[in-house]
């Protein structure tokens, strides 16, 4: 790579938003420098997959990358993969890397994402207990999977319930050990928690709810997880999805204003205006809900790669988006839109005994959320509505014989 290569738009991270930002970026017509710094071996891939179809065994290692390894050298984008940034020196405008070379930028970029979080009780590091957030995690898990064996999963949220679907899938057995009283209590209602929880009892996994781990068991390898109450589960093997860490002590480091992840505005630019930072580690402004948050979805992650890549060249920033989110379970795809912030009522559309429904969730008239199962035209109604915070009528939004298009009338 040679210096004049490096001296315009670096980005750190090769991830979802960091590798989207670069195609923006060149789509955009930027014509300066772009390199992309990741501490992954491979370019930028989709995670998406690694806890459904890909653990499945359904989807084949191509299909997970974000774009065909040739597009980088194509639009003459840098690549420098299997190295970390190990600091940002914002007065000299340089990156340095592990590898001891230093990258001049104009502009930064920073998309180091989110790290899982570990549990630290004695056995965590036993062999056969995993976490699954990189295609390498995903690897060593798939690897574990298979008939007859026993999973057990620590955190009944998105990880932990896909994990279990798809080990379901694969012929293991699977049971799931949240400390919440309910599953999804962290991104869904009640209604949700009780429907899906119902679904996988159904196709045989098993629950533990409010249920606290206080060691992995095992010698060598994990043989099962100890609850609080005494009482052990016995597995072969362990998944623990209990949540990310944002990964923004770089920016912490440089002096960047940080509150559970890296401080942006509307354009995704941090406290310094010539670094920006986008995807799993920002701190972001949600301008429909007037707060901030940190979103951990792939809809984010391309929503700030175009705020970053229009403030860069100059473009007018993208309109307000409605934030939205999935999952596949089993047959079931799970569509999310907006926040359930400030909300006072709920309105089911639809019978969760068929998987076919939806939960919308309102402020007044005015819908603030829409949680869709199977029901892709409630989610791309209410998702519609919820951005033009159109009031609705309570009543036609709960017959489900009133089409979604004259609610939205
Ligand atoms: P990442 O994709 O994590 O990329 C960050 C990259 O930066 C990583 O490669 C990291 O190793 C690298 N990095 C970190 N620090 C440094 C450094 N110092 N130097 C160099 N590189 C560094 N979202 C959905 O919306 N729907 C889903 O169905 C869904 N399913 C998921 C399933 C799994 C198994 C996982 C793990 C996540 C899933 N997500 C899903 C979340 C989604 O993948 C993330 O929100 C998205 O990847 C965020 O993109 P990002 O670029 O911010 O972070
Ligand atoms: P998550 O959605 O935050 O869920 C973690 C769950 O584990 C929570 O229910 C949490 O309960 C529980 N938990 C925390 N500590 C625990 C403990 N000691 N014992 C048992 N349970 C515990 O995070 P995740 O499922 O690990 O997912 C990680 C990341 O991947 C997130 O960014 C997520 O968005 C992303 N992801 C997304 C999808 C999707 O969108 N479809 C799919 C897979 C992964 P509390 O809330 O009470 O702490």
């Amino acid at each position: 790579m040679s210096q004049q290569a490096a001296s315009g738009v670096v980005i750190v991270g090769a991830g979802h938003a960091g590798g989207t930002a670069a195609a923006l970026l060149r789509q955009y017509g930027y014509e300066g420098a772009i390199t992309v710094v990741g501490d992954e071996p491979i370019a930028p891939y989709q995670r998406p997959p690694l806890s459904k179809a890909w653990l499945k065994g359904e989807a084949d290692a191509d299909s997970l990358a974000l774009r065909p390894v040739s597009f980088y050298a194509e639009h003459n984008i840098d690549l420098v993969l299997n190295v970390a940034v190990t600091a940002i020196d914002r007065a000299a405008k340089t990156v340095a890397l592990a590898d001891g070379r230093a990258l001049p930028y104009q502009h930064l970029i920073i998309a180091t994402g989110a790290r899982a979080r570990s549990l630290p009780l004695p056995g965590a590091d036993l062999a056969g207990v995993f976490v699954l957030r990189s295609a390498a995690d995903a690897e060593s898990l798939k690897a574990a999977l298979g008939p007859g064996k026993r999973l057990a999963v620590v955190g009944g949220g998105y990880i932990g319930l896909e994990a279990a679907a798809s080990a379901r899938a694969l012929g293991a057995d699977a049971v799931v050990i949240e400390a919440a009283p309910r599953i999804l209590a962290r991104s869904s209602c009640q209604e949700l928690s009780d429907f899906f929880m119902a679904y996988h009892k159904a196709r045989g996994v098993g629950f533990e709810l409010s249920a606290s781990i206080v060691s992995f068991e095992g010698a060598g390898h994990v043989t099962g997880v100890k609850l609080a109450d005494g009482r052990v589960i016995a597995c072969d093997d362990v998944v623990v999805g209990v949540g990310v860490i944002p990964n923004d002590e770089l920016a912490q480091a440089a002096g960047l204003k940080c509150a559970n992840g890296i401080e942006v505005d509307v354009d995704a630019r941090t406290s310094d205006p010539s670094v920006f930072a986008i995807g799993d580690v920002t701190q972001r402004p949600l301008p429909l809900y007037a707060r901030s948050h940190r979103l951990e979805s792939v809809a984010n992650a391309l929503e700030q790669a175009k705020q970053a890549a229009s403030a860069i060249t100059g473009r007018p920033a993208p309109p307000h988006e409605v934030t939205w989110n999935w999952s596949d379970q089993y047959d079931l795809k799970l569509q999310i839109a907006g926040m359930p912030f400030e909300v006072d009522r709920t309105v089911v559309r639809g019978d969760p005994a068929n998987a076919k429904f939806a939960v919308f969730h309102l402020n007044g008239d005015v819908i603030q959320a829409v949680e869709a199962v199977n029901a892709p035209a409630e989610f791309m109604a209410g998702r519609q509505l919820i951005g033009q915070k159109k009031p609705v009528s309570l009543e036609k939004l709960a017959d489900p014989t009133v089409s979604m298009k004259e609610v939205a009338a």
